[in-house]
């Protein structure tokens, strides 16, 4: 297998391009990659201030190094989400990396704030933990991007996250979810800030590539309660068609992109943002979804120490109506 670039010897082979690299033409591509995609999608420019999201996994850490290196303003956003060792481990990541790049790395440790990890605000509001997460996440994302003046939040959503994505909300016909579905999101309200995801035309086992010959140090365990999720099964599922048919994720999410989701925004108002009315957070109901998550959590901790009772009793008393999804924004 030979370079595409240069005829050298190949280490990594990019089959839906029909191309293969050397190490340093790889890093080429993969650069002119994202590159394409925040200019071509017009996510930022050298004047707006980047809050990039870092778990201390590849795909944030190489992100916010592909920044940095083009020069961007990119400061990090760590939340310590509370999952024990794999909490303190990611934190520890996120922190070296920002240190020996001397990059800004702000953290926001959720168990000091909210007095209970992602796992508790789950238990304790009848969401699965991803759910709770990810809802705590995307909240916490824009509220400290907009509390601190940044212009645009930058995730490191790749082609094989946005597959799957897309994938699961086709199964289960999320039509609101289809037509936000997209590398950027502009802000449709005053407290709601930009999102783009420049790791779109990068998949997974490319970004795993750039990580390992930059020497990028990230945590290799996935975290404890993604085991079985669906998303991990949606990816396999995925992985089998690529493996057959290369190009199956990039012409699923692209043609989706470029042919479907128009036909379906022409369809469909998007819903009314309006502000919370506890935080001011956008939202479309009247209460956001993490302050009614956060709430419920407070409530029943409360009833928990005041009655003395066991959890069972604690759940009758303030029982949760079916978990909302997080379409809340
Ligand atoms: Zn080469
Ligand atoms: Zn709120």
């Amino acid at each position: 297998m030979r370079c595409t670039t240069c005829r050298a010897t190949a280490s990594v082979e990019v089959r839906r391009h029909h191309a293969a690299f050397c190490g340093p033409h790889f890093l080429e591509w993969f650069e002119s990659q994202v590159r394409r995609a925040i200019e071509r999608e017009r996510m930022f420019t050298r004047a707006d201030r980047v809050l990039v999201a870092v778990s201390g996994g590849k795909d944030s850490l190489v992100l916010w190094d592909v920044l940095l290196r083009f020069g961007y303003q990119a400061t990090g956003l760590h939340l310590n989400l509370g999952i024990h060792e794999y909490s303190r481990e990611s934190e520890e990541k996120a922190a070296s990396f920002a240190a020996v790049r001397g990059a800004e790395l702000i953290v926001v440790d959720i168990p000091t704030e909210y007095g209970v990890g992602v796992e508790g605000l789950a238990e304790a509001t009848g969401r699965v933990s991803c759910s709770a997460c990810g809802l705590s996440k995307r909240y916490l994302f824009n509220k400290l991007a907009l509390d601190r003046g940044f212009d645009v939040v930058a995730t490191a959503h790749n082609l094989d996250d946005e597959a799957a994505v897309l994938l699961g909300n086709l199964i289960s016909g999320n039509v609101d979810a289809l037509v936000r579905q997209s590398p950027v999101l502009e802000s449709t309200h005053p407290a709601l800030v930009k999102k783009v995801k420049p790791l779109y035309r990068i998949a997974e086992r490319e970004t795993a590539a750039y990580a390992v010959l930059r020497g990028i140090d990230y945590i290799l365990e996935e975290c404890p309660n993604s085991v079985g999720a669906r998303s991990l099964l949606l990816k396999e599922a995925l992985n089998l068609l690529e493996h057959q048919a290369p190009g199956t994720k990039q012409n699923l999410y692209w043609n989706f992109l470029d042919r479907v989701r128009p036909l379906l925004r022409a369809q469909r108002e998007p819903a009314e943002v309006r502000s919370c009315v506890h935080c001011g957070q956008p939202t479309t109901a009247e209460v956001c979804a993490f302050c009614r998550m956060t709430e419920r959590a407070a409530r029943r901790m409360r009833v928990r120490t005041a009655a003395g009772q066991d959890r069972e009793d604690a759940v009758d008393v303030f029982a949760v109506g079916p978990a909302r999804s997080a379409a809340e924004r």
